[in-house]
């Protein structure tokens, strides 16, 4: 992370932010837009000053550390993020009670144990079940993709997959870690390894969450680094037989109290209407949280503080939310989009940042074509923004906005969507980088 990364993303954000707030649907033209340059300059000039969202940042990650649901590090960091928004003289600030799930990963580890042994670089995938205490030992069978697992599903049984797929990008790839555990289950295999899905490095595994199914037995899944996956991989090519101690203590216990926090620039002309954006405070157990996603409720956050600063008042109602729980399990924004299921015809745009604030490469948008156009005229006044294409993927891949978004459009069916043909859109900020995982 550099200092100087994050000031360009938040200058997108806070100009796409002031922007929005026009009542687009009655304008005509791309001239609208001008009418907000001004104030995109003031917002962008004061997102570039200075290093106060990477120190927010910091502050966040060096005191609570990473946030998994159910720990008191996620509790204390939505303590933190209410109390300072209120300090920020954000309006409505408050926090919204949801229940989540609390895995804890334990200790873990793996090895080969054929000579000479050696032990391997592991992440138990989130979500993983345990191995029994004293582990399981079993011999390694490597596959390339599900095709190569199907065709030769025969061999499976009894033995530890090793899933050596290619890394292309992290949307195509994540499949091979979120259905590891069922395709190796269903071929009879007594644990599941995964090359993480990344780019290879310094032996880094990556952890992640793994889907189990009703029809499968759960088996135990961890990701391995590249350089171990493509060190049994090559054993068994020159036909060796590799054998993998595997010990994994992954394991659900009760459900525990979060929270989704929120707080808002109410809007003065048409305040019931709400512009939703934020990324999620909750991460998984390693690491910091930082790019994922403590820079995406930074980003977002800061939007919204330096609107406040510098006393511009939106038309609309702008609400800020920290999620809880994206990683594993999306009840923040199931809990968000129950509670506010009888307006959420109110939402007229949600963003969600959740992929790094690098440098954002595309902007992902989903909605109508009217507000699609929109977007490009915001874009036109983009100053220094980065983005070079808007790409019809906005909510597909993302958690919190698939929710969100499905949750939502259940309860605009009917009427309202026919009486209210305003633009409902999303958007999300990629940055086209291998392994920036959301
Ligand atoms: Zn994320």
């Amino acid at each position: 992370m550099e200092t100087r990364r994050i000031p360009p993303f938040v200058l997108c954000l806070a100009a796409i932010l002031a922007l929005l707030t026009v009542n687009a649907a009655a304008q005509s033209g791309p001239g609208w837009v001008a009418a907000y340059r001004e104030t995109a300059t003031r917002l962008i000039k004061a997102a570039t000053g200075d290093d106060f969202a990477w120190q927010r940042l910091s502050e966040l990650t060096d005191t609570y550390g990473n946030r998994l649901a159910g720990t008191d590090n996620l509790t204390r960091a939505i303590a933190w993020a209410a109390d300072t928004m209120r300090k920020d003289g954000l309006d409505n600030v408050h926090t919204e009670r949801v229940m989540v799930p609390h895995w804890v990963r334990g200790r873990e580890s793996a090895e080969i144990v054929d000579p000479p042994r050696h032990p391997m670089a592991i992440l138990g995938l989130g979500g993983t079940v345990a191995t029994p205490p004293a582990g399981i030992e079993a011999d390694v069978m490597v596959v390339e993709s599900f095709n190569d697992l199907r065709m030769r599903a025969g061999e499976a049984r009894g033995k530890i997959v090793l899933l050596n797929e290619a890394f292309t990008n992290y949307a195509d790839t994540v499949t091979y870690r979120t259905g590891s555990a069922r395709a190796a289950g269903q071929a009879g295999a007594v644990g599941v390894l995964v090359r993480s899905v990344g780019p290879i490095g310094l032996r880094t595994p990556h952890t992640g969450s793994v889907n189990y199914q009703s029809d499968v037995a759960a088996i135990p899944a961890a990701a391995i680094s590249g350089e171990d996956a493509n060190r049994i991989a090559r054993l068994i090519a020159r036909g060796h037989k590799v054998r993998v101690h595997l010990t994994l203590e992954g394991h659900n216990e009760p459900d525990a109290e979060s929270a989704n926090v929120v707080g808002e620039i109410r809007g003065r002309e048409r305040p019931e209407e709400i512009v939703l954006l934020g990324g999620h405070i909750d991460s998984w157990d390693v690491g910091a949280g930082a790019s994922d996603d403590g820079v995406g409720i930074i980003v977002t956050w800061e939007a919204v503080r330096l609107m406040k600063k510098l006393g511009i008042q939106p038309r609309r109602t702008i609400r800020l939310v920290l999620w809880t729980n994206e990683e594993n399990g999306t009840r923040g924004a199931a809990a968000y989009a129950e509670r506010y299921a009888t307006t959420a015809t109110n939402h007229v745009f949600a963003l969600e940042a959740d992929s790094g604030v690098f440098e954002p490469a595309r902007f992902g948008f989903s909605g109508s074509l009217a507000a699609r156009n929109i977007i490009r005229s915001v874009l036109a006044l983009k100053a220094r923004i980065l983005w070079t294409e808007i790409v019809e993927r906005g909510a597909e891949p993302w958690q919190i906005l698939s929710t969100l978004l499905g949750l939502l459009e259940l309860a605009k069916l009917g009427e309202l969507r026919v009486a209210q043909p305003r633009p409902f859109a999303n958007v999300e900020i990629s940055r086209d980088t291998a392994g920036e995982a959301a």
